[in-house]
């Protein structure tokens, strides 16, 4: 047996008692006195609630996508919540944070990512979405080995594509062996793009990798597939992966999420792990790969919210694993911090009798659906499937959704809408798009009125951070500059709400989060600039100098406090 699949033996006692600590654990967010690292992950964990202290936030230009455009310039938090909103909130003897005048927007949600994932990765995983060039790469990389012992692994398993790393007139590629050596001389280094590849690495991981007989190239490539990334990437994950590793792996992608200001993700699950190289950057155990978050949950050291579906792929129409799920497990169940939601982004295999059959089954247990679209006719099927099962069990309050949907047609939009559906758009064609593998038609269906939000569809082929996504969104623009989506841009207004207050719809917690309302959950994120009148180009560049969840200062640069 692998420590891998001793630790997931020991722990699924675990995943019961931490199941039933969901319901009781009480996440009532207040007011933290001191600031936390910026250092995604590597601080000590900020205070937990303390009572009910009062916090003002002044002088800023706060966006409260309240629906009616108001823009304030103050709030007051008490027990986690808005309790005023609005200008010269007096601060009544509570802590004054002055905002210099920056920018607020509420909490970004992200209704569709696979942070989950992102937590259980092996070695320091570090996000290289935000590189542009390979001295990036070699840049965040030293910075990132400056914190950690000599030997550690520094890996990056999806999330980027090779299209940012080079100029435009330049073909894309992977960093070499000899620019990794350069940067990270002491660390050993697996950088592996998409789900599966191709992959690079430094001489140390060169070294680790063929003392097990994996073919790495002179210069540090590793091939693509199972035969050479699936059978890296299984080899970090048996070598690497504890359960205190992945509860650290848990901690930072929240922490990097904060950075960025998402306070809020729903989770879509991952491909079941089969433990052999065939596995990729998207695989991992569904039955325990959430434990290390409900740890920190249970620990109260849970800095951002995370919501849950369940994945099914079954390809058998009696889908039994679904049929056990939603017997044996409750919707919309848990806490403000952490909650299931439903069935998805899967909820069988491909698009026939099985999936027909599902749709079914989840329509009579009254959970949520979303699947998601990917081709020119997989949604035609879908929403088709959706209409039959609706037929026998009405879905009109279930909100079921349909997600990335990059060619789906207006027809079909307002069929989805008459069903009470709602579609997530994702920007994560800006990675590897072009002009005929475009889409989502953001600006048809905005107008269309069905429900829309945002999300990012990370960490394997799309990126986490939603700036990028709302660049794509607003400028149509792809990594490689070109103009992928003409016609279908949105305005930034638009994209922001699609990426707050929209998506409270998607959690059916629109009347806790999504603004900054008096009475709403106070999640916000002060931005180190201005969102609404920065150049296209500086989009990609926003990040948070503040970020609160439910009035806990829960990633802070020390440029305000
Ligand atoms: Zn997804």
């Amino acid at each position: 047996m692998s420590a891998d699949q001793r630790t997931h033996r020991l722990t699924r006692r675990g995943l019961l008692q931490a199941g039933a600590a969901v319901g009781a654990a009480a996440a009532a967010g207040v007011v933290a006195g001191t600031a936390a690292t910026p250092a995604y992950g590597t601080g000590p964990n900020p205070p937990g609630p303390d009572g009910g202290e009062r916090l003002v936030l002044r002088k800023g230009r706060i966006h409260t996508m309240d629906g009616r455009g108001t823009v304030v310039d103050s709030v007051a938090i008490e027990n986690g919540r808005f309790v005023e909103v609005g200008r010269n909130v007096p601060p009544r003897g509570g802590r004054v944070i002055d905002l210099r005048g920056r920018t607020v927007v509420p909490g970004i949600i992200d209704n569709h990512n696979h942070i989950v994932l992102m937590g259980n990765r092996p070695g320091h995983h570090t996000p290289l979405e935000n590189a542009y060039s390979i001295a990036d790469v070699q840049a965040i990389y030293r910075e990132r080995a400056a914190k950690l012992p000599a030997g550690a692994w520094i890996t990056t398993i999806g999330g980027f594509h090779r299209n940012q790393l080079v100029p435009p007139d330049e073909t894309p590629r992977l960093p070499t062996l000899a620019e990794l050596d350069e940067a990270v001389p002491n660390h050993p280094v697996y950088i592996s793009e998409g789900f599966s590849g191709p992959s690079t690495t430094n001489s140390l991981g060169k070294a680790f990798f063929e003392s097990l007989g994996i073919p790495v190239g002179a210069d540090g490539s590793i091939a693509a597939g199972s035969g050479a990334t699936g059978r890296a990437t299984l080899a970090l994950r048996q070598t690497l992966l504890t359960f205190e590793e992945r509860k650290r792996g848990a901690r930072e992608a929240i922490a990097y999420g904060l950075s960025l200001g998402v306070t809020t993700h729903l989770d879509q699950g991952a491909f079941q792990a089969s433990g052999t190289p065939s596995d990729g950057a998207a695989h991992e155990d569904n039955y325990t790969m959430h434990l290390p978050f409900l740890a920190l949950h249970r620990d109260g050291e849970l800095r951002a919210r995370i919501r849950i579906n369940f994945l099914h792929m079954e390809s058998d129409p009696q889908t039994p694993e679904l049929a056990a799920r939603l017997r044996n497990q409750f919707p919309n169940f848990g806490d403000d911090m952490l909650r299931t939601v439903g069935i998805g982004e899967f909820i069988a295999q491909g698009t026939g009798a099985a999936f027909a059959a599902a749709a079914l089954r989840v329509a009579q247990a009254g959970w949520r659906a979303e699947v998601h679209s990917l081709t020119q006719t997989d949604f035609i099927a879908e929403i088709q499937a959706f209409e039959a099962a609706n037929a026998q069990f009405p879905i009109t309050d279930l909100r079921w959704v349909v997600a990335h949907v990059p060619f789906i047609t207006e027809e079909y939009v307002h069929r989805l809408k008459a069903l009470g559906g709602g579609l997530s758009l994702t920007g994560w064609r800006y990675l590897a798009g072009t002009p005929a593998q475009n889409g989502p038609p953001f600006r048809m269906i905005v107008d269309s009125g069905i429900p829309a939000g945002m999300s990012s569809d990370g960490m394997q082929i799309a990126p986490m951070n939603p700036w990028l996504h709302m660049y794509y969104a607003t400028t149509g623009r792809n990594a490689r500059g070109e103009v992928i989506n003409d016609g279908q841009q949105i305005t930034r207004e638009e994209a922001l709400r699609l990426y707050t207050r929209d998506n409270g719809w998607f959690l059916r917690e629109e009347d806790q989060l999504g603004s900054i309302e008096e009475g709403k959950l106070a999640d916000l994120v002060v931005l180190d600039r201005d969102y609404f009148t920065v150049p296209d180009e500086q989009l990609k560049h926003i990040r948070s100098e503040l970020t609160l969840v439910g009035g806990r200062i829960v990633y802070d640069t020390g440029v305000l406090t």
